[in-house]
């Protein structure tokens, strides 16, 4: 019997039950030990997902994509800071999605997104995503119920191209409690090196907690797929959503197991003059 990955304990199976609401944002579960020993165990696998990534830009042929969403203050931008700080920035790039601009949504909602996906040898990080014309798009009704209702089959046609052409797709839900966001928003305010991260209008969005998780809810459970899984990782601890999103990437690379290319014929034995 092979051993169970690690990684699997927050996969999304297809036609899994979800309830997010039951789901422990500050669970440790699985952890290789305490906070220090954890970290430990997090910077042998960035030196994993170094030499991963390394294969993966050298064989030049397929990609990954990491899809990471969040509510606010959910820990996006630390986790791509502390995941990726040990693999080389060339091979690795993040994409960023702020509310469209009038050229962007005079477009369909996917257009600005397939730009972005990975190139072959890159690894790319959505920091935010497609998936938010149907969580903030469908909470403040920006576009009708039926156009929103719809994109789940457009997303799910998308990542199948997307995974078809080579490109294999992660997706992370980054699963805080309100508690918790509440703490960091405050932080926010309190420190003056967290303070230009605050946004008033997060207070403001702060109310629509429950049709978030609701949205999210509804988007992890028709768009989970074995082709591109959804993960939820426990967000409140940091220490712990870092060693989780890194055994997910580590493992994900791990199964695509990319390869150096083979030496070109005639270069046996072949001295630099
Ligand atoms: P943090 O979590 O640290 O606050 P952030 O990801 O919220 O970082 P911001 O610049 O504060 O970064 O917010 C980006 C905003 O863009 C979010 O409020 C998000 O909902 C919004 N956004 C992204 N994509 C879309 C979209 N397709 N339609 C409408 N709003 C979008
Ligand atoms: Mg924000």
């Amino acid at each position: 019997m092979p051993k169970r990955a690690s990684s699997d304990r927050w996969r999304i199976a297809p036609r899994a039950k979800l309830d997010l609401a039951a789901l422990d944002a500050g669970s440790k579960a699985g952890a290789p030990g305490d906070k220090a020993a954890t970290r430990m165990v997090s910077a042998e696998l960035r030196a994993r997902l170094d030499d991963l990534q390394a294969r993966l830009y050298a064989e030049g042929s397929r990609s990954l994509l990491l899809v990471l969403q969040g509510m606010d203050a959910g820990g996006k931008d630390g986790t791509i800071r502390s995941v990726f700080a040990g693999v080389n920035p060339q091979g690795v790039r993040v994409a960023t999605f702020k509310p469209p601009t009038s050229h962007e949504l005079a477009h369909d909602f996917l257009w600005r997104v397939h730009a972005q996906a990975p190139a072959d040898g890159e690894v790319t990080v959505f920091n935010r995503s497609h998936y938010e014309d149907v969580l903030v798009v469908r909470v403040h009704n920006l576009v009708p119920e039926q156009v929103w209702r719809g994109r789940y089959a457009h997303i799910r046609a998308f990542e199948q191209l997307l995974h078809d052409e080579g490109t294999t797709i992660v997706k992370v839900l980054l699963h805080i409690s309100k508690e918790e966001q509440r703490r960091r928003l405050q932080a926010r305010l309190d420190d003056p090196r967290k303070r230009w991260k605050f946004d008033r209008a997060d207070l403001d969005e702060r109310l629509y907690w429950d049709d978030y998780q609701q949205a999210y809810q509804d988007a992890i459970i028709r768009t989970t797929a074995s082709h591109a899984p959804w993960y939820v990782v426990p967000g409140d601890r940091n220490w712990y959503r870092d060693w989780a999103v890194l055994s997910i990437l580590v493992k994900t690379l791990e199964r695509m197991d990319p390869q150096f290319p083979e030496a070109p014929a005639g270069i046996e034995g072949l001295i630099v003059p």
